[in-house]
């Protein structure tokens, strides 16, 4: 007979699990240090504004309410931001859950998706979840390689994840690269632009994903409050698409996905935005200092576009875990195919020099 376990879903039985970079509080534990930094994960080492922890503060007392399921006065925000109707809106607990769902709508065993070599993980989990077939497109200078993910769209292919800029590498495409790629995309394959990192690049070469919206019905753009706007611990992102995608992604979410802290707190930072200028000009200027130190070092990086570099140091795990020893957490990205690269996230200035002492020693 078979057991219970033969009829769990293979994609989620084969997958291996999302590695995220190590909390403090464990590290700390791990090796007894008392002084620990955390350059893993791509936060922003500002923090939130005031404006946003007051309106965390006002919300606390009245959690004992389910949150507003449609998000109303955050996808007001949102809709003004971006110039868009309300209708186009889907938030989620996280980009991450927004991701999964997406491949939950269009995928199935049988099907396949299409993203590239070192592109952000969650695009690989979230195919094998739905149990469709994975095309992994070979990177160009450690980007997307637009031309190739379109011919490898076959008749299987229902989605294409793209990251601009990607995580680990920070590479970014442009946008006349980027509507060569719409053109040669079939009306009926779902392109996903995840644009997590879009306030870091210098707006001098970045396009906005939104504003292409109404021109492709197979579009959909996602961004995040985890990154420039510092909320990462309180899970929540959205998608802006056609009304028509927007409604079965709403019919499909769970009610409540996005929590009323996360609502109140992301609509405080939206209207916050010299807290948002001020991380990103701390992030140019921590950008330059690590440049300036790796140059130092000798090491070479992958140019990036967005709040973290990736570093050559020879062994990626073998200097993570020396720098861990040292009180510094970066990422090591073996399961990227980049087993010589560590993701560095740009810190505090304060933060910089010290990974920059520790690599140093640890080199
Ligand atoms: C960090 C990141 C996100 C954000 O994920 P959340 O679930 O919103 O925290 C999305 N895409 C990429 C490429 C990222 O690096």
């Amino acid at each position: 007979m078979a057991t219970l376990f033969d009829f769990a879903s293979a994609g989620i039985s084969a997958l291996t699990p999302y590695k995220p970079g190590r909390p403090i509080d464990e590290v700390k534990r791990q090796y007894g240090l008392s002084e620990v930094i955390k350059l893993a994960s791509n936060e922003s080492p500002l923090g939130p504004s005031p404006a946003v922890i007051a309106a965390i503060n006002a919300a606390a007392s009245g959690c004992h309410r389910y949150p507003d399921g449609n998000a109303y006065y955050l996808k007001q925000a949102l809709a003004q931001k971006h110039g868009c109707s309300v209708a186009q809106i889907t938030v989620g607990n996280g980009t991450n859950e927004l991701l999964s769902m997406l491949a939950r709508l269009f995928l199935k065993p049988g099907v396949s998706a299409v993203y590239s070599a070192h592109a952000f993980i969650v695009y690989k989990l979230s195919v094998m979840m739905a149990g469709a077939e994975a095309i992994e497109v070979p990177a160009v200078d450690f980007g997307h390689d637009l031309a190739a993910i379109a011919a490898a769209i076959s008749p299987s292919t229902r989605m294409v994840f793209l990251a601009n800029p990607n995580n680990p590498t920070g590479t970014l495409f442009s946008e006349a690269q980027f509507t060569e790629f719409m053109a040669l995309v079939p009306e009926n394959v779902l392109v996903v632009l995840d644009e997590a990192y879009f306030d870091y690049v210098d707006p001098a070469v970045r396009f906005d994903g939104i504003d292409y919206v109404e021109r492709y019905a197979n579009l959909v753009v996602t961004r995040t409050f985890s990154k420039v706007y510092a909320l990462g611990g309180l899970r929540i992102g959205y998608a802006i698409s056609s009304q028509a995608l927007a409604d079965l992604l709403n019919r499909g979410r769970e009610p409540f996905n996005v929590n009323a802290i996360a609502q109140v707190a992301a609509t405080a930072a939206l209207s916050d935005e010299a807290h948002i200028a001020q991380s990103v000009a701390l992030n140019a200027s921590g950008m330059r200092q690590l440049l300036d130190g790796f140059k130092a070092l000798d090491l070479a990086v992958i140019s990036s576009y967005a709040n973290f570099i990736t570093v050559d140091v020879g062994e990626g795990a073998a200097v993570a875990e020396k720098l861990l020893q040292q009180g510094v957490i970066v990422r090591a990205i073996g399961e990227y195919q980049l087993p010589h690269y560590i993701r560095i996230s740009i810190g505090l200035a304060s933060e910089n020099q010290r990974l920059l002492s520790a690599l140093q020693q640890v080199l």
